[in-house]
């Protein structure tokens, strides 16, 4: 039986759920309360020409073949290998730290082995790993704590880092190499023509229809027959009955500077310690597109706003385990993507998780 799925966001996590769906003969039909698709990977050209995320940075990169040969099937792909450097004490250090940031910093001139040394030497060993505390100082030590992580994370989350789960401050390595690339997954690409393009091909397919700018409240009973695959904030689909799940929001301060060629010297510059903002990211680094000028983006963490971020901490996964038992009694409703499921997923984490639970669904259904 070919059944009718109500997909509430068309982020990652509804347009892959979509897709997979209509290939095998369902009807979905996408609506999103934004004007546009791709919910926070949505890229739009601004005023100036310039390529940008107004949503803040987006760098694809995954170890996932799966994932990755999923989406290649709509985009063609701009290699690109993110590098970030941090600004302490007016001076542009590799983040994640590593051999050529430890020699920067200190005046040193150690090598791959002397500085594993020096880390064994500075770093503060702990028998639990908890917090994301635990994480900096059992690998990096106090000061390196102090210069490049606990302001930052003040900044970003308003918490210390001994109050986040360990994973937060987990998503950084430490090197004792040179690689300064932001990450080091197998694959690490741009959608050629942007995430736009590829999410409308993503959507493009007769057994899939869009309606935007439509609050899923508006539609809920309109669709009352249909399977929902639900990817917008879990704690709001059950009216916060717990209580507000917290989530960390952001606001974006995107600025075009005309004649300057190149801003900075690479994607993104951290400020663990400087300014109100945490980082700044020049797009054409990520995009390549070639302007005489460039556009910027400045990320100002904040409390109240849109939900950008899960806050990893017990209190909060504690919450989203009442709301998640919740959501297994909902037998019609299927939660996916960063703020239904409360994770701290990158792109591809999402692709993953919506992969795979657009298959438990029709396994499900060929059942039924
Ligand atoms: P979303 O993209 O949030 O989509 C959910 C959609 O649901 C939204 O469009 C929303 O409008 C809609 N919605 C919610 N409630 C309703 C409702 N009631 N009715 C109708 N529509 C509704 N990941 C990476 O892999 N690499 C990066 O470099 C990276 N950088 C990031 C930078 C920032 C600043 C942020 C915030 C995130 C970043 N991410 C990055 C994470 C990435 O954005 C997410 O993993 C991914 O976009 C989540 O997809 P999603 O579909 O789960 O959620
Ligand atoms: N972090 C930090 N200093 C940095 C970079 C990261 O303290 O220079 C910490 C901070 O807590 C941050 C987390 O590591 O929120 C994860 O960083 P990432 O760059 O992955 O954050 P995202 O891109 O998801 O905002």
């Amino acid at each position: 039986m070919k059944h009718h799925v109500l997909i509430v966001g068309a982020g990652f996590a509804g347009a892959s759920v979509a897709r997979v769906l209509a290939e095998a003969g369902h009807r979905c039909h996408i609506i999103d309360k934004r004007s546009h698709i791709g919910g926070n990977a949505y890229d739009h050209v601004d005023g100036a020409g310039v390529l940008i995320h107004p949503y803040g940075p987006h760098i694809f990169h995954t170890n996932s073949k799966r994932v990755f040969e999923f989406l290649s099937r709509f985009t063609d792909w701009r290699f690109y290998e993110h590098r970030v450097l941090a600004q302490v004490n007016g001076k542009l250090y590799p983040i994640p730290i590593n051999r050529t940031t430890l020699n920067q910093l200190y005046g040193l001139n150690l090598t791959e082995e002397q500085a594993k040394e020096y880390l064994e030497k500075v770093r503060e060993p702990r028998d639990t790993i908890r917090t994301s505390e635990d994480v900096v100082l059992n690998s990096v030590g106090k000061d390196l704590c102090e210069k490049f992580f606990r302001g930052y994370t003040r900044k970003q989350w308003g918490l210390d880092l001994s109050e986040l789960s360990a994973g937060v401050a987990a998503r950084i390595p430490t090197r004792t190499n040179d690689d300064d690339r932001y990450f080091t997954d197998t694959y690490q690409f741009m959608p050629a023509q942007g995430y736009g393009q590829m999410f409308r091909r993503m959507l493009d397919h007769p057994l899939i229809s869009i309606e935007l700018e439509t609050d899923f409240a508006q539609v809920r009973d309109r669709f009352s027959g249909a399977h929902v695959v639900y990817t917008g904030p879990i704690d709001a689909y059950f009216n916060h009955c717990y209580g507000k799940l917290p989530y960390r929001s952001l606001r974006f301060e995107h600025e075009h500077l005309p004649d300057v060629p190149q801003f900075q010297a690479v994607g993104t510059v951290n400020y663990p310690n400087d300014h109100a903002y945490t980082r700044i990211t020049e797009f054409k680094h990520l995009t390549g597109q070639t302007h005489t000028g460039t556009s910027i983006v400045r990320e100002y963490p904040q409390a109240e706003g849109d939900p950008y971020y899960p806050i990893p901490r017990p209190e909060n996964e504690a919450l989203y385990k009442k709301y998640a038992e919740l959501a297994d009694k909902e037998e019609t409703v299927t939660f996916i993507g960063r703020l239904a499921q409360y994770r701290y997923y990158n792109m591809d984490q999402v692709v993953a998780a919506a992969l795979k639970a657009a298959e438990d669904l029709l396994a499900r259904w060929n059942q039924e």
